[in-house]
């Protein structure tokens, strides 16, 4: 272990100070840490990093460049492959990705691959790096619509080929689910709104406010542009089908987030939208989003549990994320599960009764399957917050017959995204179904490719 050196430590705010802000919970590498950490990197590394991340960066390429300083080429390595690395280097799922991958997991510490390219993409935003693009223009029209990380990888490898591309979203700030979705103490919006300054730098033209599917229908897209890729995610909450499940106080979380991120909730009275939590919040899951509602919610002044039908070590979310949360305060438990919702008004809820739950036999995923033990407590709750799933987004495919989606409502593609409607591309969460930030991303790449090979061929 010594002779590759020590993972670098990534500064964090103390959890005292940070779990009554909304600022970033941790800081980014000083040029000479990511230097160091780069250069941890092995000569005989055969890159299974590379093979580990969903879009194929050249991580031992961008370390190195690291390692010597030379910022700007390490940055101009990392575009090749993610278009945002400010953000990737922020939100991927790095344990189980390029760093689960690395040679020196073995040794117990991989290199911090995530935290240097979070320090190389900040780097080359305040520095205002150029993106290359190409020369020759395409004269040919794209449209995508979402603005997630899907149609951010769309739009940013078309505009740099030369294709003529106009975005459109829905919400009036850009960014999808990495705007309403992912809070401010883990994605800054800062950062966020100069990643899509630099989309817009690259021609791309973002339409807010348009729903495609009521504004525009596919249709009327497909008489104006060559090309049309669908990224509009998953974002369809999951319901648990519990009764009470419709008292005043049970948000899901995306209507939470939305209301926290987007409509800036805790910044009241600055922003004219509060929203009412009470003194103990209930968050039903355990995945990313449960995470983030949680810890937002512990950020506006409650108590909050975390209800999870399993166990710690089956827990979906990022481990940082379960740890940071830990740290500020959320409580977790465990193998427990709603069986109703309560209320003594008759319009709010007072508490959730709960059934305790044991392990069983492992289920497809391997997982222990949660068994009812037959005995049920009830906890009292202000709010609730579900957080158990998404469904891909129905409004386009439910104007559009001609679509074809499958049962779960995932419009049904091939492998590089064609549609059942010709000059129609899909990608991301709504062929997939809920996935991570860089499965999106990488799936945005291929259909990117696919889009510019059939236009190609048009002539
Ligand atoms: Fe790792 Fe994500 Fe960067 Fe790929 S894009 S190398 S998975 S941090």
């Amino acid at each position: 272990m010594s002779k590759v050196g020590k993972r670098v430590q990534i500064r964090t705010r103390p959890p005292e100070e940070r779990r009554r802000d909304f600022n970033e919970v941790e800081l980014t590498l000083e040029p000479e840490e990511a230097m160091k950490e780069a250069s941890r990197d092995i000569k005989y590394c055969v890159a299974p990093c590379t093979r580990g991340c969903p879009v194929g960066v050249e991580v031992p390429k961008f370390l190195k460049l690291t390692a010597e300083g030379n910022f700007k080429e390490a940055y101009l390595t990392l575009i090749q492959r993610t278009p945002v690395p400010s953000i990737t280097g922020r939100v991927c799922q790095q344990e189980v990705q390029c760093e689960g991958s690395c040679v020196l997991r073995r040794a117990g510490e991989p290199i911090a691959v995530g935290a240097v390219e979070r320090f190389v993409g900040d780097w080359a935003l305040e520095n205002n790096i150029e993106v290359p693009v190409s020369a020759e223009k395409k004269h040919k029209r794209v449209a995508v619509v979402g603005s997630g990380p899907a149609g951010i990888v769309v739009a940013s490898d078309l505009a740099r080929l030369g294709y003529d591309v106009t975005m459109f979203e829905a919400y009036h700030v850009p960014g999808g689910v990495l705007a309403y979705g992912i809070p401010e103490f883990r994605l800054p919006k800062r950062i966020l709104n100069k990643e899509f300054d630099r989309l817009r730098s690259l021609g791309v033209d973002i339409q807010l406010g348009v729903v495609v599917g009521t504004t525009y229908t596919l249709k009327e897209l497909l008489q104006d542009y060559n090309a049309v890729f669908l990224g509009v995610g998953a974002g369809r909450p999951m319901f648990l089908n519990v009764p009470g499940e419709n008292y005043a106080g049970i948000y899901t979380a995306n209507e939470f987030l939305t209301r926290v991120n987007l409509m800036k909730a805790y910044m009241f009275p600055e922003y004219d939208t509060p929203i009412h939590l009470g003194k103990r919040v209930a968050v039903i899951g355990a995945g990313n989003t449960a995470m983030d509602a949680a810890r937002s919610a512990l950020r506006l002044g409650s108590e909050v549990y975390i209800v999870y039908r399993r166990g710690r070590q089956e827990m979906t979310a990022r481990a940082v994320e379960i740890e940071h949360a830990e740290e500020e305060g959320v409580k977790f438990m465990f193998w427990a599960a709603p069986a109703e919702f309560l209320s003594s008004d008759g319009t709010n809820v007072s508490a959730i009764r709960i059934m305790k739950l044991k392990p069983g036999e492992p289920d497809r995923s391997g997982r222990p399957r949660p068994v009812p033990t037959g005995e049920t407590f009830d906890f009292e709750v202000d709010t609730v917050i579900t957080a158990i799933g998404f469904y891909p987004n129905p409004l386009i495919p439910s104007h559009t017959p001609e679509l074809k989606v499958d049962e779960k409502g995932r419009v049904v593609v091939d492998m590089e995204g064609r549609t059942s409607i010709p000059g129609v591309y899909a990608g991301g969460d709504i062929v997939t179904g809920e996935s991570t930030v860089i499965e999106a991303m990488g799936w945005g790449r291929r259909v990117a490719r696919a889009i510019d090979h059939d236009l190609s061929l048009k002539g």
